[in-house]
């Protein structure tokens, strides 16, 4: 007899009870070896008075079992609210998000009969790190960071992913010829790592043209890996256009955490009337079977599953006439997968799972020689450039002399950039020989900003790691 694999079960909100219990019925009908421990997230709590939608004993059932199978829930209206999504992403450290984008045509009406597609987001890193600023009356920011550590992560993951499921290629996606430097790392590491898989075929695109390949010829591609922002704006156009947002399932995985569900939400006017179409959870719940080593039950359901796609036993939202033969409710379609476990589909492609094996943790990066060079001082002004200018100048120190200013990334001075439109921030880049310049310099030079009457809104160092610049130039520089 198989050991039972603890894991963590919430019944959600909405349809969420009642897609878990046709989920759970079909994954203990099937085999599957699990020992459910069972908490409550969302709407009741957030009401409670628990802004974050799950209580600390529930997050010590997740500590414990370290696999979470989660039923979506309704984030009540109004503010105060966190993300539960958020947060568990967050704390537990769910770096990768896989999203598999299937059409089963002709059985589910899809605009691209052939594609068969996982994206594989970052999930942790880039704009979602949540660093905002209100730096002027005019200018906002948001930083987009990205590690070379988070990075190899989730490229590994790409590539371990398409090892495992025998896919043939990993396509990356990254605005690189923009943004050099952050997804340029990005698209550095996925060429760096790409090497240990020389099996696998592998590509860059841009992200524009990728999306618009994606969306227009979605059969050219197999895997896609991207950072965060990309993938969460693609991983819901690649679920559209393949005309399963309720169908399809997602993972959330981590070193050591892993969360499963399905991508759409708790559909609160469909709840209770045994309508749901429990496919995206029971296919997330599948994802969950291959994570905790049964891979054998995985496919098992997931092919009784698809077989009863094929025999056009169908929920309302999938029923088309013609095709579907039989339009079932939440618990008759579960049974009708459980009636099925043993067979194999016929017309739709049979599937096979592997369990991924323990990924590295990735090293930190080392640099032998990383010198400052300079700083880059943000101040706040009302006014003209080159008037503008020539007070700056003047707060050079011997060590460290202003190379430009720039507005909006553009140089405006010295000399140019006269025609832009200016907002109230400027960046004044002061460089100097970065073999001589010392923390002591750099205060210096603020001093002489303070004196000088300049409110200082922020600051960047300038380095260069092993002699490359690790920093961008102004745009017109
Ligand atoms: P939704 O995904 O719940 O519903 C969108 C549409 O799809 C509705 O017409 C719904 O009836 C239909 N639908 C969704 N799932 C279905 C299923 N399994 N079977 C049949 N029909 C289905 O999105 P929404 O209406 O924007 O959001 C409702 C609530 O869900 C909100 O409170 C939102 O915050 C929450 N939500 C939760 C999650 C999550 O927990 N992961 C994700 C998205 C939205």
């Amino acid at each position: 007899m198989a050991t039972k694999t603890p894991i963590t079960v919430a019944h959600g909100d909405g349809i969420g009870p009642e897609i878990m219990a046709a989920t759970l019925h079909i994954l203990e009908s099937a085999g599957a070896q699990l020992d459910i421990e069972t908490i409550e997230i969302g709407e009741k709590v957030y009401l409670s008075g628990n802004s974050s939608g799950i209580a600390q004993s529930s997050i010590d059932s997740l500590r414990r079992t370290k696999v979470f199978l989660k039923a979506p829930i309704t984030t009540p209206q109004g503010g105060g609210f966190k993300s539960l999504n958020v947060t568990t992403r967050k704390m537990l450290g769910l770096y990768a998000n896989i999203r598999p984008c299937v059409s089963y045509h002709p059985y589910v009406d899809t605009k691209h009969p052939v594609m068969d597609v996982v994206i594989v987001r970052e999930n942790e890193e880039d704009l979602y790190a949540g660093i905002e600023y209100q730096l002027s009356a005019d200018v906002t920011q948001s930083l987009k960071l990205i590690t070379r550590r988070g990075t190899e992560r989730i490229v590994r993951y790409a590539f371990e992913y398409a090892k495992a499921n025998g896919r043939k290629k990993v396509t990356c996606f990254t605005k690189d010829n923009i943004m050099k430097i952050s997804d340029g790392l990005f698209h550095k590491v996925f060429d760096e790592l790409g090497k240990q898989y020389p099996e696998i075929e592998q590509e860059h695109w841009i992200v524009d043209i990728g999306a618009a390949k994606l969306a227009d010829t979605p059969e050219i591609f197999d895997v896609i890996v991207m950072p965060n922002l990309y993938g969460d704006i693609l991983s819901d156009v690649a679920a559209q256009i393949a005309g399963s947002v309720g169908l399809a399932g997602s993972s959330n995985v981590g070193m050591e955490y892993a969360m499963f569900e399905a991508i759409h939400g708790s559909a609160p006017r469909r709840a209770g009337q045994n309508l749901a179409n429990p496919s995206g959870l029971l296919l997330g719940g599948v994802m969950m079977l291959a994570h905790i080593g049964q891979p054998e039950i995985a496919a098992r359901v997931h092919n009784a599953w698809l077989k009863t796609l094929e025999d056009g036993v169908h929920t309302y939202d999938i029923f088309q006439e013609g095709v579907s033969k039989t339009k079932v409710g939440t618990k008759e379609f579960a049974q009708a997968v459980v009636d099925r476990l043993g067979q194999m589909p016929e017309k739709l492609k049979a599937v096979e799972y592997k369990a991924l094996p323990k990924l590295p943790e990735p090293a930190y990066p080392h640099y032998d020689k990383i010198e400052q060079s300079g700083v880059d001082i943000f101040v706040n002004y009302e006014g003209d450039a080159n008037e503008l200018g020539q007070k700056i100048e003047k707060l050079g120190t011997d060590k460290l002399k202003l190379v430009f200013i720039s507005n909006r990334g553009t140089k405006v001075y010295p000399g140019g950039g006269a025609d832009v439109v200016k907002a109230d921030q400027w960046r004044c880049r002061f460089e100097g020989d970065r073999t001589q310049i010392t923390p002591r310099d750099i205060l210096a030079l603020y001093t002489s900003f303070v004196d000088g009457g300049f409110n200082i809104i922020k600051s960047e160092g300038l380095f260069y790691y092993d002699d490359q610049r690790g920093y961008s130039l102004g745009q017109g520089q």
